[in-house]
This record gives structure tokens, C-alpha cells and sequence, in this order.
């Protein structure tokens, strides 16, 4: 079935927007940020110790896909923004600094201000690049590795396929053109798209063909429609909001990165919460946080499960908790409806330390910068995940294994072979740069362009975990 698949959805996405023009803009990440200036001067709280010895991201260095160029410590005197005003008040009516999981959230999704709410934020003009805005074979794997798990589920006649954090919905487009052939399968999806911001929502009706069906007396909305499929497609703000009591198939690519997270640094008073605040001159810094926070709970959580080596050697650590919680609501439904979960993304099988970054047309900027105007995302902690999912009685959790294991056991090798045999030149290339794009590593060895323009692979940085129903079994391809 699987080769079948791969040979037979022959189908080529339009390459204009996705693929060779996105090609050239692939750059080199070169380095990591640190953080931002710190000007010791707070009475809530106690400034960070030594504010020249922070160290950067000593553990971790992040890409985001299509970075090129080392951080831009801009701090542009520039008219502030609505989101900066809002931060401040906040700060200010409080009366003390926020946690760095409050500033994200703000920053990221505030229902009116936040960075992905009115804006589209990928491509070649946006800020960022991700898998499936690379090559239309990453949804065609991903739609692969759903329609297994759906066989192994036993082929049950509904089923609702849901979309954490779709972006432009451009991964699910490509699943269902590559899955349309599949009649008993496309019959059984009801998708539900998990999204928070309006500008992304408009944009994924259209990239999945939708239409709206009216009623008969043309006043009330009857339903949304993807004319790829023919499958009801439907937006909610949250996954509790995703109606329960069919088995379901949930996909989280580039979603847990964006998570609100708390960070905690070592002191000499021990762990400390690191905060942000205003300075007197009105500028954003870090402070630490001179009593426990209620976040600290889940600091202690994190690190009971962890060695206590691995904790010594960190001087930074980062806990997500809404990751956390997150994991065990996907769990809880996957254990009652039946399923399964794959989450993909940049991160590590332990620990993470000290990874938060920023990033505004492809480049590294301050976290504090200008907020709202970069992306804010951090190494996703699969550890966390996997013991969060195993809190909860009756699914199994797979994984991590690496996108290069991932795409190439479902064989994204037999698909980038079809889909060579019958293409232009141009595209052959684009295919190619797509293909090493997602499974290699390193610098691409057949790039001829510029040094800096040279495609680094995401093979190994990014990594796939799928937490199903114990009922199940394995799932492909983590056998
Ligand atoms: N999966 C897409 C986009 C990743 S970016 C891709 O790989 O291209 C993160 C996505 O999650 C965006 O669509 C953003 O609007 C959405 N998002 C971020 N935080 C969210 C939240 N708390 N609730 C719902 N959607 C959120």
C-alpha cells in the first residue's frame, strides 16, 4: 500500500510559492543570540547577577529552518507599538515583572496584537520557513504516516483529523492531494484546525480549496467543505474546543515550539524564575525572581525526571508547562477515542536549557526587541513530552527518532524518485533542494551558489514522536 502511494500520487504542488523561489532564500545560521541588556535597577525583584556573564545558549543552538545571519541587537529608537504599550501596563499595573511565558504568549498570540494574529508569517516574505512550506513531500509523508495509522486503527468509517497550529495550511493541502486517491480513507476525515489567529484561518480555506455551503433560505452557514477531498473542514481556538467521541488522528508540526515557556536560571540562592521588566528609562530586561514562583512546581516536576547529572551541569532550564498540560489532554482523548498523535519538531530527547529565541526575516534578534514584530519559539523538551503522555493509562508514546528516520522508513525516497521522472528541470532542482532540505544534514554537498546562500539540512534537528492508543500497537515507522 505504502509504495503504491508513493509512486501513484503523482501530483505536483505549484512550484512558484513553495519551492524554487523559497530555494534561494535558504541561508546559513551562523550563530546564537543572547539575551538582552540588563540595567540592574528593580526593587521587586534582584537583578540578574552578573549581567555580562550570562551566557548564551551554551547547550543549544537553534535553527529555524531559513536563518542566515547572527543576531541584530537592533534597539532602533522606533515609535512603540501597541503590543509594547500593553506589555508595559501590565508590568506597570502589577506592579512587578512578568514571567517570560507571559511576555511569549503576549507576544505570540494576544487575540489582538499578538505576532501571528494579523499577519502571515512565513516564506521567502515573512519571518520563517518550515517543512512544509520547503516541499510538498512533507505533507505526502505526513498523509503517508496518517493513513497507516488509520489501517491500524481498523479503518473505522469517521474520524476526526485535527491540525495543531496549522500556518498557511500548506502540510495539510499536500496530505489530502496526496491521500485523494484513497476514497475509503478521505471519506472518513472530518478536520478540525486548530488556530488562533483569523489572517491564518482565511489562509488556510483557501490553500485547502475550501467552500462554504449555504442553506437553503441562504441565511445560515451549513458547513465548510475542502473541494480536495470533499471532507468537512472546521476552525477551533483550542483542542478542548474539537469535539470528542470519534477515534482521532492529531498533527503538531512547528506547534510545541511556540509554547509559552518559563525560564530558570541557577543562582547562588538556587533556581530562580527569570522575569521580564521595565526599566526606568522604559526599555524591556531580565530580572530573576528573588522567591519561588508558582512555576517551580513544574521545574520540580521536570527535574524528577531527570537525572541528577544531567541537572548539575545546567546553569538554565526550561519547562513548558503548557507543553505538559497539552500532552496529557491529547493523551486523555487518544486513550477514550482511539488514534493517535504525531508531533514534530526541533528539540531534544532531555533537558532543554537555554534555547528561547527570536526571529525577524530570517535572522536572530533580541528576545526583548521590538516584541511582536519576531517569531519566539524554543527547542521543544521531548522527555517532557513523552513522560507527561506516560501519566496517562492507555496510549504508548514512539520516538523520537530523527525527520531523516522518520520521512525516509515511509519511504520518501520512492516519492522523491516519482516525482523526478516527470518534471521539468527547474523543478527537478527545486525537488532535490526540497528532498535534502528535509532528510539531510549539514550543508547541502551539491550546493553551487554563494556560501551563504549554502541549504542546511534539518534531517537531524528536527525530531518525530507519535503517542497512539495502546490498542494499536506500534505505529509506522517507529517499529
Ligand atoms: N504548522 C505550521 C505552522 C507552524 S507556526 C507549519 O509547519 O508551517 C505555529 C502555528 O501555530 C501558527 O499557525 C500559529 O498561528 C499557531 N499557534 C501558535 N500558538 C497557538 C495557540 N496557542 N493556539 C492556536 N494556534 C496557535
Amino acid at each position: 500500500m505504502l509504495r503504491n502511494f508513493l509512486l501513484q500520487a503523482s501530483t505536483r504542488r505549484n512550484f512558484s510559492a513553495s519551492s524554487s523561489s523559497s530555494v534561494a532564500f535558504f541561508r546559513q545560521c551562523s550563530s546564537s543570540s543572547s539575551s538582552s541588556s540588563q540595567i540592574p535597577n528593580s526593587h521587586f525583584v534582584e537583578h540578574m547577577e552578573d549581567t555580562n556573564e550570562i551566557p548564551p545558549s551554551a547547550t543549544i543552538s537553534i535553527d529555524r529552518t531559513a536563518l542566515y545571519n547572527p543576531p541584530e541587537q537592533s534597539h532602533e529608537l522606533s515609535a512603540e507599538s501597541e503590543l509594547v504599550k500593553h506589555l508595559k501596563n501590565i508590568i506597570k499595573f502589577r506592579g512587578g515583572p512578568v514571567t517570560v511565558a507571559e511576555y511569549m504568549e503576549e507576544v505570540l498570540t494576544n487575540p489582538k496584537l499578538g505576532y501571528y494574529i494579523n499577519r502571515d508569517v512565513f516564506g521567502a516574505d515573512g519571518d520563517f520557513i518550515t517543512s512544509p512550506e520547503v516541499s510538498q513531500m512533507f505533507g505526502e509523508m505526513i498523509g503517508v504516516w496518517a493513513m497507516c495509522l488509520w489501517e491500524q486503527m481498523g479503518k473505522p468509517s469517521k474520524v476526526n483529523l485535527v491540525e495543531l497550529g496549522p500556518g498557511r495550511g500548506t502540510l495539510l493541502a499536500d496530505f489530502l492531494r496526496g491521500v485523494s486517491k484513497f476514497k475509503n480513507f478521505t471519506d472518513s476525515l472530518h478536520i478540525h484546525m486548530v488556530e488562533c489567529s483569523p489572517t491564518l484561518q482565511e489562509l488556510q480555506y483557501q490553500n485547502l480549496k475550501c467552500i462554504t455551503e449555504d442553506s437553503a433560505d441562504g441565511n445560515e452557514k451549513k458547513g465548510i467543505n475542502s473541494t480536495i477531498t470533499g471532507s468537512s473542514v472546521s476552525w477551533h481556538a483550542s483542542l478542548e474546543q474539537v469535539p470528542t467521541g470519534l477515534p482521532t488522528i492529531i498533527v503538531a508540526h512547528e506547534f510545541f515550539d511556540a509554547l509559552p515557556l518559563h525560564q530558570f536560571q541557577k543562582a547562588s540562592r538556587g533556581w530562580c524564575e527569570k522575569m521580564v521588566d521595565v526599566t526606568e528609562n522604559s526599555s524591556f530586561r531580565f530580572v530573576l525572581s528573588p522567591q519561588p514562583t508558582p512555576a517551580t512546581l513544574y521545574l520540580m516536576k521536570r527535574c524528577k525526571w531527570a537525572d541528577s547529572e544531567e541537572i548539575f551541569k545546567l546553569d538554565h532550564i526550561e519547562v513548558c508547562p503548557k507543553a505538559m498540560d497539552l500532552t496529557q489532554e491529547i493523551s486523555k482523548r487518544i486513550g477514550i477515542d482511539g488514534g493517535g498523535a504525531l508531533i514534530i519538531d526541533y528539540g531534544l530527547n532531555g533537558v532543554v536549557s537555554n534555547s528561547l529565541q527570536a526571529i525577524r526575516k530570517h535572522k536572530f534578534v533580541d528576545i526583548l526587541d521590538n516584541p511582536g514584530s519576531a517569531d519566539l519559539s524554543a527547542y521543544v523538551d521531548f522527555a517532557a513530552i513523552r513522560h507527561s503522555a506516560e501519566e496517562v493509562s492507555g496510549v504508548s508514546v514512539h520516538g523520537p527518532m530523527t525527520q531523516s528516520q522518520f520521512l525516509g522508513s515511509l519511504g520518501i525516497n520512492f516519492r522523491v524518485e516519482a516525482l523526478l521522472e516527470n518534471c521539468t528541470e527547474e523543478q527537478a532542482e527545486s525537488i532535490r533542494t526540497g528532498y535534502w532540505r528535509l532528510v539531510g544534514e549539514g550543508e547541502a554537498p551539491f550546493w553551487e551558489g554563494p556560501d551563504n546562500q549554502t541549504p542546511i539540512g534539518m534531517g537531524t534537528r528536527y525530531m518525530a514522536m507519535a503517542i497512539v492508543n495502546q490498542k494499536q500497537g506500534v505505529p509506522v515507522p517507529f517499529q
